[in-house]
């Protein structure tokens, strides 16, 4: 068996507003497993000013996909780095379209990894649209807050590492309402397939994080 195959693939799925960043950071806390979020990096690009973040911003302003031809080297790429060094990995965000789940299982074939199991945060669309038209979140460390359900302690000030926080541009509702339904049609086809395969544990994310993690970290302890 090659390192590859040993580290585990572990992905999130749920709507914009599901909860997938927070949940992410306890799974990254608990089991060491590296995170990685085609929206944080495209994120980070729009902050340094390269030329990816130049194309990527008002695509993603608009709360549309990114390119295939952008997203799935950079994210295979990373993944496969991370598998070799024997790391397990998250993805949160990635695959999107079924054309993304089928290139990314063609990279992990090619390696002799696979995806072990997929979460399926389930949550009505009223609680999505508080959840994100009040999130605040740290352009330095990723850190999640809420105006009004998990205010920092210093407002507008993350706990963690003292930058400021900002409002995601696309968190507002249209462009929300425009990622809902790019969720819809285009990522709840992958999950079919993962139902299909058995791999996709359903986590009802409409309860508080703690609650929610448990039910994850209980499955992934398995
Ligand atoms: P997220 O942080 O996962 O909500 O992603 C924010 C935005 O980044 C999305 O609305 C897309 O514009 C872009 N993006 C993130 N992941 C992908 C992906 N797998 N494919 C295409 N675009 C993506």
């Amino acid at each position: 068996m090659s390192t590859a195959a040993k580290a585990a693939v572990v992905a999130l799925f749920g709507p914009p507003g599901s909860g997938k960043g927070t949940q992410a950071e306890r799974i990254v806390e608990e089991f060491g497993t590296t995170h990685l979020a085609p929206g944080n990096m495209l994120r980070d690009e729009i902050k340094r000013g390269t030329d990816l973040g130049k194309a990527a911003e008002s695509i993603m302003k608009a709360g549309k996909l990114v390119t295939d031809d952008v997203i799935n080297p950079m994210v295979t790429r990373r993944i496969g780095e991370e598998l070799k060094a024997g790391r397990a990995v998250l993805l949160d965000g990635y695959p999107r379209t079924i054309p993304q789940l089928e290139y990314m299982e063609q990279y992990l074939a090619s390696i002799g990894a696979q995806v072990s199991v997929v979460f399926r945060l389930e949550i009505a669309i009223e609680a999505l649209l508080s959840r994100l038209l009040g999130r605040l979140t740290c352009p330095k460390c990723g850190a999640i807050y809420h105006e009004k359900t998990k205010p920092p302690v210093k407002p507008g000030v993350c706990d963690a590492c003292g930058a400021g926080l900002v409002k995601r541009q696309d968190d507002n509702e249209q462009s929300v309402r425009q990622r809902m339904d790019a969720y819809r049609q285009q990522t709840q086809p992958i999950l079919d397939r993962f139902e299909a395969e058995g791999k996709a544990v359903l986590v009802e994310a409409d309860r508080d994080p703690v609650t929610v993690y448990a039910d994850i970290s209980r499955r992934l302890r398995q």
